[in-house]
């Protein structure tokens, strides 16, 4: 058999709408579809598998194989080649395929005879519901056209399907919806918050029903249309005041209208439509290839990247086909909870923001775009819920917990009652914290400790009223570095830094330098593979190799704090030296301000960031060069205890509150103590009550914490009398006792300390 090129996907497509208008029964139909695929491709065979009602692949039409097996030849998924494609959802291109470990044969079909095996996953909806295959007696290679049309050819047999006009409705699809029972699914809380409601399916799909053009002209001339008209309205979305308000996730955005002008994004979905599609079958052709490529990334900031096109795609099928973009607010429920596959930002700007209480998704991080603008927005949402559009329906009963991450859908009247208690109690907890917002942190015995958030975006700026703390403890400067498809350019960073600064007025900021590499690299940043980034090229140690990049921050941060108060530590400074030559650093740019003659801030404290044990064995020396110190708990007690912060099987096997810990800590306590040098704590730690409760005990009266732990923070300091406790954690220590947290409950509990 030759090593046959496609007559193209325009003559396949064409054949194929002949096909379907002429007046045939189902099966016929088929097998002519079959049979034009298997011409086109000069393949022996092609066989058509479709995904039943019972999770098993049904043979449905077959040229070549045995047509006795049509029908009675069964594959679960993940069986074989076929039921491999059917799971991964990824398409396979094999000239030995009997020599591949998951070739299965099925004698009934005689397909033993043949060599090479190209196969596609039939997708609708991002689900696969079949598999299209073409097989050849010779050990061929197809070639990247051929395995185009193919995929092209499916896409075309997804949506006829979807018609009806292909199979029997009781046989085909996937996912029994079971109305009946109540399910308790689990995923990942995104955005904090709980809510009930009732589900709304996002529904991104747009069914197309013409794929073939038939004036390719006409075509053309309507994606152009559709493309400028969409990158009209993107522009649009960023006027909009909300995001004026929110601030942040315009970067996200902004990013997101640069996708939309991309000219390779263009020119693909212009080949598409020269290929013979429609306007719009062009456009889920091109989203169809970058989903295929988004399940190839793993790197989550470039998946969000795709995320964003996969989201562009669905906008352009919108303005393709003139449907509206989603439900209108007069359509939504007064609590819709949105429940989808994926989703981008921009599409959850789309819902009326007074009627959308809840997101669930199938996928989704807390770093994925649609979680930040989530977050900023307030609404509670639940990502990494597996399969749950296969579980409900639009118009069920469902609750949405972004707390503990958990979704329950049409709830049992027992978990309703148990939320709604929830509910309430949350409800007056928040109440008892907005009557501490404008308190003084003081404590019961008049201590005054200062308690400050840690942010790192603008949108964290509005917590500085919200919660009432006294700062912002931490700002992780690296946020914006992250969330940026390229460096920060000087003026960028320089209005950020100013931003903050303006918010937070009379209020301190401690802005910590880039903390990059380990859980925390730039996809622009060419890092290198290391075995354990934690302790590997990082933060203040990458940034003395990359001068450039710390002293254009250096210069960005003084420029925003020219004539004001200034604060700048290092992380994870791990001897003398490596502080010496940062501070150095920043000399030199004030000697650069002072030869422009741009004023310099009004005070300027150098710190330094304490996470690595061996800086704590020279306090002695090293205190009196810093203007102060901020303990950075996690990294500190992940290198102490020798433990991954990031592995969730270590995650509470080593207990902060064990003597070990304390003594460590309570030894910084004392040295800053004796040295006069201001401490401060800004790691997880400062935000649980019991464990600020025991630090407050060793000394610190400085902590920085996450927005949300300013309140149960604040409660559990204005109850506590700060001599007591003292005089408890100095016993403790000195004891060197085994249960220090049981103690430490006991004591707040005696106490009437919340904790
Ligand atoms: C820390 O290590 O405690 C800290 C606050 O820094 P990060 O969590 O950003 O590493
Ligand atoms: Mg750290």
């Amino acid at each position: 058999m030759p090593q046959g090129s496609p007559l193209g996907p325009r003559v396949l497509l064409r054949r194929l709408r002949e096909i379907m208008a002429e007046p045939q029964d189902t099966q016929t139909r088929l097998n002519l579809v079959v049979s034009a695929i298997a011409a086109n491709l000069v393949a022996e065979v092609c066989s058509l598998y479709l995904l039943r009602g019972d999770n098993r692949l049904e043979l449905y039409a077959t040229e070549g194989l045995n047509s006795d097996a049509v029908h009675q030849t069964f594959l679960q998924i993940g069986e074989g080649l076929i039921g491999t494609v059917a799971q991964t959802a990824k398409h396979i291109n094999l000239s030995d395929a009997q020599a591949h470990p998951k070739f299965a044969y099925r004698p009934e079909t005689g397909e033993e005879i043949y060599k090479s095996m190209m196969g596609v996953p039939i997708m609708r909806g991002g689900r696969v519901i079949g598999v299209l295959a073409v097989q050849n007696r010779t050990m061929r290679n197809y070639v990247d056209e051929e395995l185009e049309t193919l995929e092209t050819v499916a896409m075309v047999l997804a949506e006829v399907a979807a018609s009806g006009t292909l199979v029997d409705v009781e046989t085909g699809g996937a996912g029994q919806i079971d109305p009946l029972h109540s399910h308790r699914l689990h995923g990942t809380g995104l955005a904090e918050g709980i809510v009930m409601g009732q589900v709304v399916l996002h529904e991104p799909r747009v069914d197309i029903t013409q794929i073939i053009a038939v004036n390719p002209a006409a075509e053309r001339q309507k994606l152009d249309e559709a493309l400028q008209s969409l990158r009209q309205s993107v522009d649009r979305m960023l006027r909009t005041s909300e995001l004026d308000r929110a601030g942040e996730h315009r970067e996200v955005l902004q990013a997101y209208q640069m996708f939309a002008q991309d000219k390779g994004w263009t020119a693909r979905l212009h080949e598409a439509v020269d290929s013979g599609l429609t306007a719009a079958a062009a456009a889920e052709r091109v989203q169809m290839e970058n989903r295929a490529r988004m399940q190839k990334v793993t790197q989550p900031y470039l998946r969000e990247r795709l995320q964003d096109l996969d989201d562009l795609a669905n906008r352009l099928l919108r303005h393709l086909t003139g449907k509206t973009k989603v439900p209108s607010a007069e359509d939504l429920p007064d609590d819709a909870i949105v429940v989808a596959h994926t989703m981008g930002p921009a599409e959850l700007l789309d819902y009326d923001r007074s009627k959308l209480a809840g997101i669930v998704l199938e996928e989704g991080s807390r770093t994925s775009h649609v979680a930040i603008v989530a977050r900023a927005l307030e609404i509670p949402m639940v990502g990494g819920v597996s399969d749950i559009l296969d579980w409900v329906q639009g118009g069920d009963a469902i609750i949405v917990d972004g707390e503990l991450g958990a979704v329950y859908l049409r709830p049992a009247e027992d978990v309703r009652a148990a939320y709604a208690e929830r509910m309430d109690v949350q409800a007056k907890r928040q109440a008892q914290y907005e009557a501490l917002r404008l308190q003084p942190s003081v404590s019961r015995d008049g201590v005054a400790i200062n308690l400050e958030i840690n942010a790192g975006l603008i949108v964290d700026l509005p917590h500085l009223d919200d919660t009432g703390a006294n700062g912002i403890g931490l700002f992780r400067t690296e946020l914006q570095f992250l969330i940026s498809a390229v460096f920060p350019r000087f003026e960028e960073q320089r209005r950020l830094y100013a931003t903050v600064l303006d918010t937070a007025g009379e209020r301190r900021v401690l802005f910590r330098t880039l903390d990059i590499g380990a859980d925390k690299a730039l996809p622009y940043l060419e890092h290198g593979r290391e075995e354990n980034p934690a302790m590997g090229w990082r933060a203040t140690r990458l940034a003395m190799e990359r001068p450039g990049l710390l002293r254009y921050q250096l210069r960005a941060l003084l420029a925003a704090g020219s004539g004001r108060q200034l604060n700048i530590m290092f992380p994870m400074i791990c001897d003398i030296a490596e502080f010496v030559q940062a501070r150095e650093m920043v000399e030199q740019e004030l000697a650069r301000l002072d030869r422009r003659g741009i004023e310099r801030p009004a005070t300027l404290r150098i710190g330094t960031m304490l996470e690595v044990p061996a800086l704590v064995w020279q306090l002695d020396r090293l205190l009196p060069l810093v203007d102060f110190v901020s303990v950075g708990s996690n990294d500190l007690l992940q290198f102490f205890f020798a433990y991954d912060r990031g592995n969730p099987k270590l995650a509470g096997r080593y207990d902060s509150l064990s003597a070990g810990g304390l003594r460590l800590l309570s030894h910084i306590a004392h040295e800053c103590d004796a040295h006069q040098v201001p401490l401060s704590l800004c790691g997880e730690l400062a935000g649980r009550p019991l464990e600020a409760m025991a630090l407050i005990g060793l000394g610190f009266r400085s902590l920085s914490m996450s927005p949300i732990s300013i309140g149960p923070v604040k409660l559990m300091l204005v109850n506590l009398d700060v001599a007591a406790v003292g005089e408890f954690m100095g016993e403790l220590i000195r004891t060197n006792r085994e249960d220090i947290r049981a103690q430490l409950i006991s004591f707040a509990t005696s106490q009437q300390v919340p904790v």
